[in-house]
């Protein structure tokens, strides 16, 4: 998608914080962080939300799955972390190309805002 940000990101058009990357997926720090910690992991391939994942997604998206804990270790979340995936409207996205937030470094509260 050529007006996306993450998939300029993904591409390297605009630059970011790279955290973790591979063939599929790659991490980056938020631009406006929640948390000492606050990264987005987003696959390579666009997909607009939640909502759009496809069957055919599944390795995909558990790829990404399988690999928060080795990017949480990285980043020394050893006292644990939230995953977040905000979607359409009422769920605040406001990028529409998926992303998982990885949060952490404080104690997170519940409910979420
Ligand atoms: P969401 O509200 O779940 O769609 O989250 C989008 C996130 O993307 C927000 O936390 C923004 O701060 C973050 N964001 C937007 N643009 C950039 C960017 N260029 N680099 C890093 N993070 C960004
Ligand atoms: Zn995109």
């Amino acid at each position: 998608m050529s007006d996306c940000i993450f998939c300029k990101i993904a591409n390297k058009e605009i630059p970011a914080t790279i955290v973790y990357e591979d063939q599929d997926m790659i991490a980056f720090n938020d631009l406006e962080p929640q948390a000492p910690v606050h990264v987005l992991l987003i696959p390579k391939k666009h997909i607009e939300s939640m909502d759009d994942i496809k069957d055919s997604d599944k390795e995909l998206i558990g790829h990404i799955m399988c690999k928060v804990k080795e990017i949480a270790s990285k980043l020394e979340l050893e006292n644990g972390y939230r995953l977040v995936g905000n979607c359409g409207e009422d769920g605040y996205q406001t990028v529409m190309h998926l992303h998982f937030h990885l949060l952490g470094k404080r104690k997170m509260t519940w409910p979420p805002g």
